[in-house]
């Protein structure tokens, strides 16, 4: 199979599960929620947990039950400091290197995080695009919709031929079942649909589907 691009998650699939960005994150989104929302600190979790299980992801929720400005919320949450958590990814940038075809961050986050991520990994100019939340919304992974924009955007007709990684379960069958050839990564719980799994990112070469890459 000549592969036609490849699209890849950032956070938690470009670096490993449990890192600790995502907590960092994770802290700045409930501190919004309880400043700005005036959501008591005990019920942040519930309230988010809430959203999250109707929108597929806070942001999202927030906009539309509350009135959220998404750029006000996204730059307060993601304004966290990184620089200990995410380090230089050599492996993964000679992996990215040897593979000719067009490689695209698919993220929920947005790209001002993406791009202080994929810098700190020393990654950034391994990809030929970042489509990010605003590129998607009101649709976000893993509504069907935001996977059609994300083609239409980087001007492929379909997902034939094209590889998806994510470390979410959800994604990886909903890219699955739009024909894209689905990898999960990292162990966050079993994809039904996946098409392929790995540990770690930077082994994505050892998969059967890039035997002609190597
Ligand atoms: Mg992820």
């Amino acid at each position: 199979m000549k592969i036609r691009a490849a699209f890849f998650d950032l956070d938690e699939t470009l670096y490993p599960l449990g890192n600790h960005v995502v907590a960092l994150v994770g802290e700045r989104m409930n501190q919004y929620i309880e400043t700005e929302l005036s959501i008591p600190h005990e019920e942040v979790a519930s309230f988010r947990d809430h959203l999250y299980r109707k929108y597929g992801t806070t942001a999202k929720g927030l906009v539309i039950e509350h009135g959220v400005n998404l750029t006000d919320f996204l730059h307060y949450s993601h304004n966290v400091d990184s620089g200990k958590d995410i380090l230089p990814a050599p492996k993964l940038r000679r992996a990215l290197s040897d593979v000719p075809f067009p490689k695209y961050i698919f993220t929920n986050a947005e790209r001002f995080h993406a791009t202080r991520i994929l810098k700190q990994l020393q990654i950034i100019d391994c990809f030929d695009g970042i489509m990010d939340v605003f590129d998607t919304f009101p649709d976000t992974k893993p509504s069907p919709k935001a996977f059609e924009k994300v083609l239409w955007m980087t001007g492929l007709d379909s997902s034939e031929d094209c590889v998806f990684f994510d470390d979410y379960p959800v994604n990886v069958d909903t890219a699955h079942e739009l024909g894209f050839y689905a990898v999960q990564v990292g162990r966050r719980g079993p994809s039904e649909r996946a098409d392929a799994q790995i540990d770690r990112i930077e082994d994505f070469l050892t998969l059967d589907i890039f035997a002609g890459y190597q």
